[in-house]
């Protein structure tokens, strides 16, 4: 097949009359006989007593493939690509704490993060730009509507194959674009403050079945189950310039990026998250890092579920719903954050049960900002229960924000009671250990980054 460029004209317009249907509140006139409401007040400085401790700089690329590929994250899958009804963008923050201390942040509206494809953006970041691989931190927003990626280089005999062609020099390239980015965004720090706060987004729900109940309770096989384990907080980091202009936000949220199923290229929920939140603020950079949502799932979810209302319509509230949390978060009560930045990263070794399958370096990342943020970053699908325990166990002065499908993609990680009790999460087969050996890291290095 031949690189086709595709102008879906019918889905566009489509999403265009979705949107104006779900802005509609905010965007029409008032019915006949209400009072006009007064126009929206230029925006004000939020932070005004947080000192500006910091420099920021912001870039974007688009990575949407300009070929129709194969999509990555569900295995049913059975034809390539058709369309495409939003853009996929990886975007860098990087900041500067007082101490001329670096860290870049790299966010991707794509499956996942390969570790070879980790590692490449990180020694090439440490060559040609001096930023150490523990100040990087790459995190995917497992969009299961953008393309597969290839971790390592084909064969010869493999790229006879064109999906593997394909797939090789999109990843490639998107590796090119990343390090562009990580360069542009260093290039383009600037003077200013950042400030933290969160709130709280409802739509993810624990997929999983209550394993606790006995087999003949009513509600044992209920699932998604509404009274799992959720970890419902949206963090947001908040950048804004010294005259008070709001420059980019960095959020996150735990859940699975799977209101879609179509043959699309879509951001899913974060990519229209982070659209809504850029809308109004031309210049604006919102960036969407995924918290421990292996098990959690976005609800309502698929067609039919709400008589009328599509899949991508359902993406497109839920996006709705979480770029609201992260404009409360923003500006309810922000907390000034200042530096120094410090950062410990690490591949530990994790086991399978299996002792004849080799280990897996797994990337384990703690990041603190003075002492009052805290970043922790584990590889792959985590489970909830991580972040809860972290953030019941570390809790302390600083805020605690736990993300997982950062630095690697290799599967889902469960912790013990996860693992213990089966099903699709417990499937990749670590031994009973995987829990304690990720914690005993986390617990070093929080140690290490808190040490006066
Ligand atoms: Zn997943």
């Amino acid at each position: 097949m031949k690189a086709r460029h595709f102008f879906p004209l019918i889905l566009t317009a489509s999403l265009l009359a979705v949107s104006a249907l779900i802005l509609g509140a905010a965007s029409t006139t008032p019915p006949p006989g209400a009072t006009p409401e007064p126009p929206p007040q230029p925006p004000k400085p939020l932070a005004p007593h947080v000192p500006v401790a910091w420099k920021a700089g912001f870039a974007q690329a688009d990575v949407t493939p300009d070929k129709l590929l194969w999509m990555a994250g569900y295995a049913s899958r059975d034809k390539p690509a058709e369309g495409r009804v939003q853009s996929l963008f990886a975007k860098a923050l990087a900041l500067e704490d007082e101490t001329s201390g670096r860290f870049v942040f790299v966010t991707l509206d794509l499956i996942g993060v390969p570790q070879p494809l980790r590692h490449r953006v990180a020694a090439r970041a440490e060559k040609e730009f001096q930023l150490p691989p523990a100040r990087l931190l790459l995190n995917a927003s497992h969009t299961h509507s953008g393309p597969q990626l290839r971790s390592t280089p084909p064969s010869e005999e493999e790229l006879k194959t064109e999906r593997v062609r394909d797939t090789w020099e999109y990843t490639q390239g998107l590796e090119e674009k990343m390090v562009a980015i990580i360069g542009q965004s260093l290039a383009k720090l600037e003077p200013a403050r950042l400030t933290y706060g969160h709130a709280r987004c409802g739509f993810a729900m624990n997929r999983r079945r209550d394993y606790s109940l006995p087999a003949d309770h009513p509600n044992a096989n209920k699932a998604p189950n509404p009274d799992g384990p959720v970890d419902h907080e949206v963090p947001t980091l908040r950048v804004e310039a010294p005259d008070g202009t709001m420059k980019g936000v960095l959020f996150g949220y735990a859940c699975h990026s799977t209101c879609l199923g179509f043959y699309n290229y879509c951001g899913d929920y974060p990519g229209f998250a982070q659209e809504y939140l850029q809308q109004h603020r031309p210049g604006f950079q919102a960036m969407f890092m995924t918290g421990c949502g292996a098990d959690q799932n976005p609800y309502p979810r698929r067609s039919g579920v709400v008589p009328g209302v599509t899949d991508l319509e359902l993406a497109m509230q839920h996006g709705r719903s979480l770029a609201n949390a992260v404009e409360m978060a923003m500006t309810v009560n922000p907390r000034g954050v200042v530096g120094p930045i410090r950062a410990e990263y690490e591949e530990i070794e994790l086991a399978y049960a299996d002792p004849k399958k080799p280990l897996h370096r797994y990337p384990v990342q703690v990041v603190r900002f003075g002492a009052d943020l805290t970043f922790i970053a584990l590889g792959s699908e985590v489970v909830v229960d991580y972040s809860l325990r972290f953030k019941k166990e570390l809790a302390g002065p600083a805020d605690i924000w736990v993300s997982g499908y950062s630095n690697d993609y290799t599967g889902y990680v469960p912790s013990l009671r996860v693992l213990k009790e089966g099903g699709y999460e417990a499937a990749a087969g670590w031994a009973e250990d995987v829990e304690d050996r990720i914690v005993k890291k986390v617990q070093e290095f929080h140690q290490k980054v808190t040490a006066p």
